[in-house]
């Protein structure tokens, strides 16, 4: 569902964090396996986590009984827009994914998927800075150069940056979905902040969203192209 409202401005003014590479003491995970994702059917490639945040760190979200939150999503399959839907139980650990399986021919060739799960980092979450916030034409700007091929490609709650018509989701029980972060993208010839080797976070020329009910325990990740 659409709502129409502008991509920058006051109302978007809100900070929030970017996830950076942590240390011992960090409370945040990127990759890994400390959820177990399962499905009905048999999902190849499969989904992957890509960050567990613990929400005890993270005071502007305390969910009554949701004390983690698993961000995950198909990295190795090209659904176009299509969403990607999932739920998540924190007692077990255990994620089950609604979405069907990647259609045949959606997978890229062996040698270029992520490695399934991403290998594992502590992460921090830095504040964003000013010109990271889209609360005008021109920080939208500086926004996005910091969330598509810079420093701030993984964004943790404040305002989104839309590069298309700002998205919304509802949920199946019919309550409003709040955004809690999103996936830009990293550019190849620099070493990735989280991956090992020479590989890069890029699936393509999009950015990712995700959005929660926590009545529900349930994720939806929708996308938009940046062209
Ligand atoms: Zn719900």
């Amino acid at each position: 569902m659409m709502r129409t409202v502008e991509k920058w401005g006051p109302h978007l003014e809100q900070s929030g964090w970017i996830a950076v590479p942590g240390d011992v003491f960090s409370r945040h995970l990127f990759g890994g396996s400390s959820w177990r994702i399962l499905s009905g059917a048999e999902l190849s490639p499969a989904p992957c986590l890509l960050l567990s945040l613990d929400l005890k760190a993270l005071p502007e979200l305390r969910l009554d009984g949701v004390s983690l939150l698993p961000l995950a999503l198909n990295l190795n399959c090209d659904l176009g827009e299509q969403a990607q839907e999932y739920q998540f139980d924190v007692r077990t650990r255990q994620l089950h994914w609604l979405s069907s399986a990647c259609p045949a021919g959606h997978q890229p060739a062996p040698e270029e998927r992520f490695p399934e799960p991403l290998p594992e980092r502590c992460v921090s979450l830095r504040p964003m800075q000013p010109e990271e916030l889209p609360g005008d034409e021109e920080r939208y700007w500086s926004a996005c150069d910091s969330f598509l091929g810079g420093a701030g490609f993984l964004r943790v709650l404040g305002a989104p940056v839309w590069l298309a018509e700002p998205l919304d989701a509802v949920c199946v029980c019919g309550q409003h979905m709040r955004y809690v972060a999103s996936l830009g993208y990293e550019v190849s010839g620099e070493p990735s902040v989280f991956l090992e080797g020479e590989q890069v976070l890029f699936v393509g020329e999009m950015a990712f969203y995700f959005f929660l009910c926590a009545d529900c325990c349930r994720v939806r990740v929708l996308s938009q192209p940046s062209s």
